[in-house]
């Protein structure tokens, strides 16, 4: 099932798309309680519109979203990085979402240097507290798109990622959630104006989503909507003003960004 978030008549709604249609999921956003998972299979049903008519927002709007370091052996590689020997985990801010189609500000203020980081996003279905890596699955709802944007001189600079990975805009998430779907080993590219510069499989993960989901659940509670971004493989490189960016998943879709200047107050 694909599950989405869109704009119409003045609203937010949230709707499921099947055959290039979104049918509105009825009684809000499915998100919006304790169990997504279970809240799912009851939901649907509202209107059906067309697909090419409606504009898509982030799919989810989380709490939180944690991301993982260094997750792809390649990746450590190119950056010199010893393999970690357990994740390595930091936070994005909820206010740098953006959906899909929506523009990457270059925070030219401060940054020289903003990367893209095409990754597999984990989308959280119930609360997550101390779950097995066997319990996991029961624990998601489903996955998307991620692009986890970097100010890399920035993040060089500062001692940690706070900077470098949180201004606004630096977390599209997207096209879609995609519910029934098995993560562990999936085609992932990224693409910079057509151009494609990652391609890997997310088996080449150092650790993987359930693995993930369970060492994060350890560290705090995961709620309904939280992200956890499992980290890029190798081929990262810079964007500028002008450029589109897409992120590319099996199974899943493309999410599709441009970046843009920032307009500067006087
Ligand atoms: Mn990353």
């Amino acid at each position: 099932m694909r599950l989405a978030r869109f704009h119409a008549d003045g609203r937010t709604r949230s709707g499921v798309i099947e055959d290039g249609s979104i049918i509105e999921l009825t009684g809000g956003d499915p998100l919006g309680c304790a169990s997504a998972c279970e809240r799912l299979d009851v939901a649907k049903g509202g209107v059906s519109r067309p697909l090419e008519g409606v504009r898509l927002l982030a799919p989810v709007v989380p709490s939180k979203i944690v991301a993982v370091g260094l997750n792809y052996r390649a990746h450590a590689a190119e950056f010199g990085k010893e393999i970690p020997t357990e994740p390595m985990l930091f936070l994005k801010p909820s206010t740098s979402v953006i959906g899909p189609g929506d523009e990457i500000v270059y925070p030219s203020h401060m940054s020289r240097r903003v990367d893209f980081e095409g990754e597999l996003a984990v989308v959280i279905g119930r609360v997550a507290r101390d779950v097995s890596v066997g319990d996991a699955p029961g624990f998601i709802l489903g996955y998307t798109c991620f692009n986890d944007v970097t100010a890399r001189d920035l993040q060089g600079r500062d001692i940690q990622y706070t900077r470098a990975k949180g201004f606004d805009t630096f977390a599209p998430v997207g096209p879609w959630i995609e519910t029934a779907l098995d993560p562990l080993d999936l085609r992932i590219e990224s693409y910079l104006n057509g151009e494609r510069r990652q391609d890997a499989s997310t088996r080449d993960m150092i650790f993987n989503v359930y693995g993930l989901l369970s060492f994060v659940s350890r560290v705090m509670t995961l709620l309904p909507g939280d992200i956890i971004a499992t980290g890029t493989p190798s081929g990262v490189g810079k964007m500028k003003p002008g450029d589109a960016v897409e992120v590319r998943i099996e199974g899943i879709g493309s999410l599709v960004n441009t970046v843009v200047q920032r307009r500067t107050c006087t």
